[in-house]
């Protein structure tokens, strides 16, 4: 188990974090591990649906409110909707005069979505409202926060890609999963061809002790032995204070 990072004195900087899916699983172990790597009068924007769970993780986060000055908010919103990404552009905005050394955007929300054959996806609904959230949120959010922080000099930018194994590897009866982390890999690959002054990561966290393999177990039957989200998270940790990865790559837990 890893839950030590030997840091030698680095940090992230004065950042603005915003972090989809932080009301459980990874998001939210993310959320902690990283507050103690964020410089005085930096930024926490939480993105998810259940306001309940955020703002119990907003109270958990109080020490650093208060002892780092940091500002943390609470996005309440459904990602798959044009309205949610809006909001969430909306509040990032709000803090856009704020001087910062780093903006990280962390993609993290998804969904397993149905599991089932190819042969039985025959309701465009059904596909179209899959990818809404899996691919064109993370699209559309990562667009409008590079609009509202354009690239200059001094300012760090990194993107953060939640991603999966089956971003590279095909498993029958899940498709829409499968597909959709496909997608974005490439979208996130794109991204990184296009802009050389942001850093990509897509990052496989390996299986998770989340709400997302208690259904795969449930739905399955299949137990992939997940481990503490703290563990991938503090890897996840790691590997941006140590920043030399090339930008587009794919990095798994297990290789790290
Ligand atoms: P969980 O299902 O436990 O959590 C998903 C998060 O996304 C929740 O905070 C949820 O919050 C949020 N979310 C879901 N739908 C929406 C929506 N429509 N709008 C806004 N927020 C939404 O997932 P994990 O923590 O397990 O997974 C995190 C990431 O890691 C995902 O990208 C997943 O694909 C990836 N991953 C996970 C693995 C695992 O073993 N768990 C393995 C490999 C990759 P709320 O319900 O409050 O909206």
């Amino acid at each position: 188990m890893t839950d030590v990072i030997s840091t030698n004195g680095r940090t992230l900087g004065r950042c603005i974090c915003i972090i989809t899916g932080a009301s459980k699983g990874f998001g939210r172990a993310l959320a902690h591990q990283l507050c103690c790597f964020l410089k005085p009068g930096s930024v926490l924007l939480l993105v998810a649906r259940s306001e309940t769970l955020l703002q119990e993780l907003k109270e958990e986060l109080k020490g650093f409110t208060e002892e780092q000055q940091l500002v943390v908010h609470c996005i309440v919103v459904d990602l798959s909707t044009q309205e949610g990404v809006n909001e969430a552009v909306r509040v990032a905005r709000l803090e856009a005069e704020k001087e910062m050394d780093h903006v990280l955007l962390i993609n993290n929300a998804a969904s397993l979505g149905d599991i089932s054959q190819v042969a039985s996806f025959t309701d465009l609904d059904v596909v179209n409202s899959y990818m809404s959230l899996n691919v064109s949120s993370a699209l559309a959010l990562t667009a409008g926060i590079l609009q509202v922080f354009p690239c200059k000099p001094g300012l760090r930018w990194t993107v953060v890609n939640l991603s999966s194994v089956f971003a590279i590897q095909a498993l029958a009866s899940w498709v829409l999963y499968c597909t959709a982390k496909a997608a974005r890999k490439m979208m996130f690959s794109v991204l990184a061809a296009e802009e050389p002054n942001v850093k990509v990561l897509s990052y496989s966290p390996g299986p998770l002790d989340t709400e997302m393999q208690k259904d795969i177990l449930r739905l399955t039957g299949v137990d992939n032995h997940p481990f503490p989200c703290q563990d991938s998270a503090v890897k996840l940790l790691k590997l941006l204070l140590d920043n030399d990865f090339s930008s587009g790559t794919h990095i798994d837990y297990f290789a790290v």
